[in-house]
């Protein structure tokens, strides 16, 4: 492993191609993720943040080859795997695994608990059904649930269990990699920290990494070693969590952070309210993707993209910091 970099991604590509008529004619591309570069170190949490659309979900499945890269190139310890075959990339899913928002849209309604945990095992080669049973209940009482719990269905618990459920799933291959997607976003607040606090104890005891992805700052700022912002397919600002969050240079990251609320009453802070929605990856804004939004904007920022550059310990992509 190269300077303990677990994962390495490469000027990465996604595009969907846009095709229209009868005879199907190419007509553009969905430029989801457009020239990323970022790593995982061993053990580390890197959060990546983001409004809704702005590529993060696809950089996590792409990563994972769950998503086919359109160009670019992604690292597993040191191991090119951008172009890994069906057989190799098989043998590769245990060391990376993904824990989806929607726990339910990962487990069959038709089987036990018990038999979908299972089933990772059994794919890992635990053929014996008492021993991939035992393991099952041990993996459940570590997350949290009851060992009886193998033995219902997932209709049977609430979003926070469904939850746990999908992270005993992900655990059962002994991953060294987790995508987590926005894996509290759909459950109460109150549930949130328990699963946040769940996957953090889990990362301790198990060395694991996580590329946590959210749209939310405060929920990544819980659990996140590093941040890393994107914006429109490409990053914005990467930086350690307490760098991001005393000293943004971005501002699309400090407008993301003007709206994470701050509980001690006595000290207030300035929303910075970004004008109209996120552009369409499908004709993405010129020179400067944040430019029609940016509250900062001046003359070459619509003409000339900025590179992602290292201003001390922040990696940041705005004509502000040249
Ligand atoms: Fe704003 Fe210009 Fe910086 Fe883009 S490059 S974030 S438009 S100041």
């Amino acid at each position: 492993m190269v300077d303990g970099k677990l994962v390495e991604v490469r000027d990465l590509k996604k595009y969907y191609p846009l095709r229209t008529g009868l005879l199907k004619r190419h007509v553009g591309d969905v430029k989801a993720v457009d020239g990323v570069s970022l790593h995982i170190v061993e053990g580390e949490v890197l959060g990546l943040v983001g409004e809704t659309g702005c590529g993060k979900s696809t950089l996590g499945r792409t990563i994972l080859r769950l998503e086919e890269p359109t160009a670019g190139r992604v690292l597993f310890e040191g191991r090119d795997i951008t172009h890994l075959g069906r057989k190799a990339l098989k043998s590769l899913r245990r060391e990376m695994q993904m824990v989806f928002q929607d726990p339910q849209s990962s487990l069959d309604p038709r089987m036990r608990v018990g038999d979908s945990v299972g089933e990772a095992l059994l794919i890992q080669g635990v053929s014996d059904e008492e021993e991939r049973w035992a393991r099952v209940e041990v993996l459940l009482e570590r997350v949290g649930l009851e060992k009886e719990h193998a033995l219902r269905y997932p209709h049977e618990f609430s979003g926070g269990q469904k939850q746990r459920i999908g992270i005993a799933r992900a655990l059962a291959v002994t991953p060294r990699l987790i995508v987590a997607d926005e894996p509290v976003s759909a459950l109460d607040v109150s549930i949130q920290a328990q699963i946040l606090n769940l996957l953090a104890d889990l990362r301790l005891e198990f060395g694991l990494s996580y590329l946590f992805i959210a749209h939310d700052l405060s929920v990544i700022g819980h659990i996140s070693d590093r941040i890393a912002v994107m914006y429109l397919g490409k990053l914005a600002e990467a930086a350690p969590k307490a760098d991001i969050f005393q000293e943004p240079l971005h501002p699309y990251t400090k407008a993301l952070l003007s709206a994470v609320p701050i509980p001690n009453p006595h000290l207030r802070k300035e929303r910075i309210l970004l004008a109209g929605d996120v552009p369409s990856s499908l004709d993405p804004p010129s020179g400067c993707r944040f430019h029609p939004r940016c509250p900062w904007a001046f003359d070459i920022c619509p003409r000339v993209e900025p590179e992602l550059l290292l201003r001390g310990s922040h990696l940041v992509a705005c004509h502000l910091y040249r």
